[in-house]
């Protein structure tokens, strides 16, 4: 399984220690970075709730911990989040059901009365994202649209917030440095930086909507079933070859639904992958399990074409049902 390489490692990495301005130049856009994939996460995941059969409460809040980041830049990270507990609210999404009840900077002490860690990380303490995980994983079990109560502290004041979240599709989404985008069966969605740095809201939205495609079709777990292994060479394997391929052409067609119930145009998958979309490297990395890019567009089109107008939302497409189907 693939690690997810963190953002705020690898930008804050950069960012000079006896520099507490490049710090918080490094921390802002890593914020910036982290809004943009939760504002079209949120639209995706919860638009798509009815496609997924794994569900979480999807607050539009995004959590970060101080142990995540570096010893380094802890105290620049202080000074953005405050962190008066281990764990603050990051950002929170517009229009999301936590807008107006929690915002970046809120302590986070309890949820639903159960207590949140209160031990700081030692100061030495290498960067870790296991407690932002672990507090993901204690939100994502919920009950996905019961109101959830968050005692915070919020500028020195413990306060209670309730707010009731939105069923969504269980998927969690990252930023990679890494050059390609990519997601983990447990849902995780890992997005490149590049495609941020390159793409408008609709591109990233395609790539978003492609990853959480593969969560939904079960792809990596399909290709497992079938013996397909995805290493370099064995990939060149003319049955594997096919098999992946047809595993990406799938999460491309899905992706054309997912995006529609987003409130996307239909057509917009096969905009981004005969235009912008033509600025992803498919040439030195493409092997043949990698469809071309006419192949994407096609399979795009062809999808776009069978949601006709006014097709009302959700739409559950007809590809839907691989999920359950053995690759061969
Ligand atoms: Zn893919």
């Amino acid at each position: 399984m693939k690690a997810v390489t963190i953002a705020a490692l690898a930008a804050l990495a950069a960012a000079s220690p006896a520099a507490p301005d490049s710090q918080q130049v490094a921390l802002a856009q890593l914020h910036a970075a982290d809004a943009r994939l939760a504002a079209v996460h949120f639209r995706l995941v919860t638009a798509n709730a009815d496609l997924c059969r794994t569900l979480m409460p999807v607050t539009g809040a995004r959590f970060n911990t101080l142990a995540q980041y570096a010893p380094v830049v802890r105290a620049a990270a202080r000074a953005r989040y405050g962190f008066a507990a281990p764990q603050a609210v990051q950002l929170v999404v517009p229009a999301s059901p936590a807008e107006g009840q929690l915002q970046s900077g809120d302590a986070v002490r309890a949820i639903n009365g159960v207590a949140e860690p209160a031990a700081m990380p030692a100061a030495d303490a290498p960067a870790s994202n296991a407690a932002r995980d672990a507090l993901r994983g204690r939100i994502a079990v919920l009950p996905p649209a019961t109101p959830i109560a968050f005692a915070i502290t919020r500028a020195g004041t413990p306060m209670t917030v309730s707010l009731t979240p939105r069923p969504g599709c269980r998927a969690e989404i990252e930023v990679t440095f890494d050059q390609d985008s990519y997601s983990l069966e447990d849902g995780t969605l890992a997005i490149s930086a590049d495609v941020l740095r390159r793409f408008d809201e609709n591109g990233v939205a395609v790539v978003i909507a492609h990853e959480l495609a593969h969560v939904i079709l079960r792809t990596q777990a399909r290709l497992d079933a079938a013996g397909v292994k995805t290493g370099m060479f064995v990939g060149e394997l003319g049955r594997n070859a096919r098999l992946r391929k047809q595993g990406e052409l799938e999460a491309d067609r899905l992706a054309v639904a997912l995006l529609y119930n987003a409130g996307y145009p239909p057509g917009l998958a096969a905009e981004f992958f005969a235009g912008p979309g033509k600025a992803i490297d498919y040439g030195l990395l493409r092997d043949r399990g990698t469809p071309s890019r006419s192949e994407r567009v096609a399979a795009t089109r062809a999808e776009a074409a069978l949601i006709t107008p006014g097709t009302p939302r959700p739409y559950l497409p007809a590809m839907l049902a691989a999920r359950d189907q053995k690759m061969e």
